[in-house]
């Protein structure tokens, strides 16, 4: 990585990690690590307990970008940060601070990434730009980034499909 990725970009790889849960209709869309994309950090080789433990973590960020509880989520995310004992780690004067665990995992690799990220959209005041889609049987949590911030649906795909049905709502019943 050569520059640090902003607070935005790193809420967003939170996001897209959170969309893969298992919800309602919806089945567990992380099947492979590749799916992280540059937070992969050997793409392909994640053994079944590496996907398991990110499942994981997944699953413990995800109250914590959608709506969190003001008063216990500041202390979960705390505690992921002291769990994966995250230091902060500098290379070069002017260069990134990162975050680097001893915890061998693939696991840590990726929490070393989403955990410090997460805690610098809360500082940001990024979460208020969260939103779960409000299209029908879909919760997808998106970053409204829009200018003006009236973004209702999670992807193209969702907007066209409630447009859809909107109009055949409004269509003469034959
Ligand atoms: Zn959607």
């Amino acid at each position: 990585m050569t520059s640090e990725p902003s607070a935005e970009g790193l809420l967003r790889a939170v996001l897209d990690l959170v969309a893969t849960r298992p919800l309602g209709p919806w089945p567990e869309e992380l099947h492979s690590l590749d799916r992280l994309g540059p937070l992969a950090p050997a793409p392909g080789s994640g053994s079944p307990s590496d996907l398991d433990d990110v499942r994981g973590l997944r699953d413990r960020l995800a109250p914590l970008v959608l709506d969190p509880d003001p008063g216990s989520a500041p202390a979960a995310l705390s505690a992921l940060a002291r769990e994966f004992a995250l230091a902060p780690v500098v290379d070069a004067l002017g260069g990134p601070v990162r975050h680097e665990s001893p915890d061998p995992r693939t696991v840590a690799r990726v929490a070393e990434v989403l955990v410090p990220g997460l805690m610098h959209a809360w500082a940001a005041g990024l979460l208020s730009r969260v939103h779960a889609c409000g299209a029908d049987n879909c919760e997808t949590p998106f970053m409204d980034t829009s200018h003006r911030a009236n973004r209702h649906y999670c992807s193209d795909r969702c907007s066209t499909r409630m447009r859809v049905r909107r109009h055949r709502a409004r269509a003469p019943q034959i």
